[in-house]
């Protein structure tokens, strides 16, 4: 089976940025980016993340700013907090390069089973599996398995079978091969069952049931929430502050706002007033209401309602920043949060 993949890849590979040479750095920075993020949306970003931070020691040196800066849009940003944190472990531990262990690889922030697998197969060529989102699929439609991918027992099976099918001879290629599988034929909606190589083994091809694969466990609804998002404006320019690193969209700019609540009841404008005042210690307009903004987040959904309103006495607290409009990228703003400044043209 990987001699029929890895054919049918020396034919079909795609021409992907991160695929020329071997260096673990790249290598590692575009596993990570397309964890979530296909690899249309994550070309771009990658070529301006190597522009800005051409090699490790580079992003151990960049501030966490700079480099949610550069990630702005691409979501998930947890993943460059771990990207960047991951960079400076790896300088402060002297090595100045990536491990070529899985335990070492394991043991920096962002780096799960498959990221390590794909580094060492691809960067190092060690034989080691990886269980990305596209192998799931494949997996799981060849063994036509009706244990739940996402419980502890069908994860366990797929990564048995990924570890017997990744061969010793050219498992950095067979790993690319696999992902390039998931990707462009074994699809989820439309997989293309007549131009795979691996059509013959395939259980799920023989029953013509390929989209009932992968079984999931019933998933639970994502909850309701809303928050408020307090628009300041002063002079042509807008108050941004930064959250704390840790959590939702940590690290990100954004106007000042309710965390995210299951309940809503519309403030009225004096409250608003009386609330940038106690949390700010600045005195505002009566705030007027704009659109609101729909974000959907992995576990829940977010309606965020923008108010505009003018300074007009006491500086803010020393961490917020007034930034002229319109807001440039040298900030890292979410894309949520990008949406909610668009209400202010
Ligand atoms: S035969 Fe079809 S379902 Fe099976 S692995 Fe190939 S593309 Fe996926």
């Amino acid at each position: 089976m990987a001699r029929a993949l890895l054919s049918h890849y020396d034919l079909h590979a795609r021409d992907l940025p991160w695929r020329k040479g071997q260096d673990t750095y790249r290598i590692w920075v575009a596993e990570i980016m397309l964890q979530q993020t296909g690899v249309k949306s994550v070309i771009p970003y990658f070529q301006h993340f190597l522009a800005r931070f051409p090699d490790l020691p580079a992003l151990a040196a960049a501030e966490v700013a700079e480099v949610l800066a550069c990630w702005q849009g691409l979501g998930y940003y947890r993943r460059a907090v771990h990207l960047h944190a991951a960079a400076r472990m790896v300088m402060q531990n002297g090595a100045g390069r990536l491990p070529e262990t899985m335990a070492g690889l394991l043991a920096l922030p962002g780096i799960g089973a498959s990221t390590a697998g794909a580094i060492l197969a691809i960067g190092s060529g060690q034989r080691v599996p990886i269980l990305d989102g596209n192998v799931v699929r494949v997996l799981s439609r060849l063994l036509a398995m009706e244990e739940p991918a996402d419980a502890p027992a069908g994860r366990a099976r797929l990564w048995k079978m990924a570890d017997r099918l990744t061969p010793a001879d050219r498992p950095g290629d067979y790993a690319q091969a696999i992902m390039d599988l998931g990707a462009r034929i074994c699809r989820p909606r439309k997989p293309d069952c007549l131009v795979c190589p691996w059509s013959s083994w395939c259980r799920a091809h023989r029953s013509h049931t390929p989209t009932s694969y992968p079984r999931l466990l019933p998933r639970r609804t994502r909850p309701e929430k809303y928050q408020f998002s307090l628009l300041v404006l002063r002079e042509g320019s807008l108050l941004l502050t930064p959250r704390p690193a840790r959590g939702l969209l940590g690290g990100m700019w954004e106007p000042p706002g309710s965390p995210p609540e299951e309940t809503w009841s519309p403030p009225d404008g004096q409250a608003l007033v009386n609330w940038i005042k106690n949390r700010h210690g600045m005195q505002v307009t009566l705030p007027a209401p704009l659109e609101p903004v729909r974000h959907a987040f992995t576990h829940f959904r977010l309606t965020v309602y923008p108010y505009v309103c003018h300074w007009l006495a006491h500086e803010p607290p020393s961490e917020a920043r007034w930034v002229s409009l319109p807001v440039d990228r040298s900030l890292p703003v979410s894309t949520l949060h990008r949406k909610v400044l668009t209400r202010i043209g």
